[in-house]
């Protein structure tokens, strides 16, 4: 289903807003290929420069300087109009004093299209998003999920090569958010588009998307499959940005690294002092003496009904989260005070970059 064709490339993007010394650098070499076919996510806190590049995709907005090519041709000072791609946006735009499918027809209509197809694309597109029984409902009688499906149809009715989506469901309330993501993965796999959607959540990003590309402050940390980048982070900003994470520090001589209360593991690392990172479920609770592991000391218990966190002090000063199944899931019962050992996944502990 994923062709490994590229959909749209941004190349070396550099965007600046004012001048001079006032001038914020939204955008600081930017560089990513999206596939063809592929649900990409730009992932980032709040003025990371996520919403920059998708208005630069667009073209809402030229860059400062870079390209920004579509199938592989630079469209980056092409109006929007003339761009194969349109956008949904956090607000919906929908036209409230018309109906369901007259919104949905706009722009096929605005193309000048064939009154047959846009009749037959109309009717498609209300299939698609499930609301044939509200077409000739005005958008302002619907609710916040119908709006937003409206939306999605209205923009996917004149089959752009790429669909841009700026966190269209940020709107919604939690448990129709969930049923709106399940929602969006099908309709991109059932049209095939290329979607390229921004959201703050790493969660919804982690669930819905094929690749990643996680921002900070202008530029792209990482970009991966959301497995790749939830095991592997490259750095600290990654790693402390999606999923929770416990931090170390150890001394690498290349091959090993030793921790601060002296466990020796294996790790192929630069030289030297190194951070690490290891996912609260990758740190293994045992009986205290069991072969290989550290000893360790439950300082408290924190209950998240089927799973349980336990904060745990090492030897040499270290702190650790473990995440376990809550005894009525089958994980073994602990008090705060108790004794135990500590044994860390084979292969989970992760070299930082920085
Ligand atoms: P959010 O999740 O809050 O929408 P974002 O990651 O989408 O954030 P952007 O909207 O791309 O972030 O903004 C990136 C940076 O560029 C921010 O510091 C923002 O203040 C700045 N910025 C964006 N648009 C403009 C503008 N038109 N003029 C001046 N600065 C701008």
């Amino acid at each position: 289903m994923t062709a490994t064709r590229t959909a749209v490339e941004a190349n070396s993007i550099v965007k600046a807003f004012g001048q001079g010394a006032v001038a914020i650098k939204a955008l600081d070499n930017v560089s990513v290929q999206i596939k063809q076919g592929e649900f990409f996510t730009l992932l980032g806190p709040s003025g990371c420069g996520k919403t920059t590049l998708l208005r630069l995709i667009a073209g809402f907005d030229t860059p400062t300087s870079g390209q920004i090519l579509l199938d592989g041709t630079d469209i980056t000072h092409l109006p929007p109009n003339k761009r194969p791609v349109n956008t949904v946006f956090q607000s919906y735009a929908l036209f409230p004093h018309l109906t369901v499918a007259e919104n949905i027809a706009f722009g096929l209509q605005m193309q000048g299209r064939p009154k047959a197809e846009v009749t037959e694309s109309v009717a498609r597109m209300l299939a698609l998003v499930q609301l044939e029984p509200m077409a000739k409902r005005k958008t302002s009688q619907l609710s916040g999920g119908q709006q937003q499906r409206v939306a999605l149809a209205r923009a996917l009715a004149p089959s752009p090569k790429v669909l841009l989506l700026d966190e269209p469901l940020s709107a919604l309330d939690l448990k129709l958010r969930k049923e709106m993501q399940i929602e969006l993965k099908r309709l991109q796999m059932e049209t095939g588009i290329t979607f390229v959607f921004v959201t703050h959540d790493q969660e919804e990003a982690l669930t819905m998307s094929d690749r990643i590309a996680v921002m900070s402050a202008g530029h792209i940390q990482q970009i991966g499959a959301p497995r790749d980048i939830y095991t592997r982070p490259a750095n600290r900003f990654v790693a402390s940005f999606i999923g929770e994470t416990n931090f170390l520090s150890g001394q690498s001589d290349g091959t090993t690294v030793t921790l601060a209360n002296g466990a020796i593991m294996p790790l192929i690392a630069p030289q030297g002092r190194i951070n690490l990172a290891i996912r609260p479920e990758q740190v293994r609770v045992v009986p205290p003496g069991t072969d290989g592991a550290m000893p360790a000391r439950v300082a408290s218990t924190v209950y998240f009904g089927t799973d349980t966190h336990l904060h745990l002090h090492l030897e040499g000063g270290i702190d650790i989260i473990a995440r376990q199944q809550s005894p009525a899931q089958g994980g073994a019962a602990m008090e705060k005070g108790e004794d135990v050992g500590v044994i860390l996944a084979e292969g989970a502990l992760q070299a930082l970059e920085d």
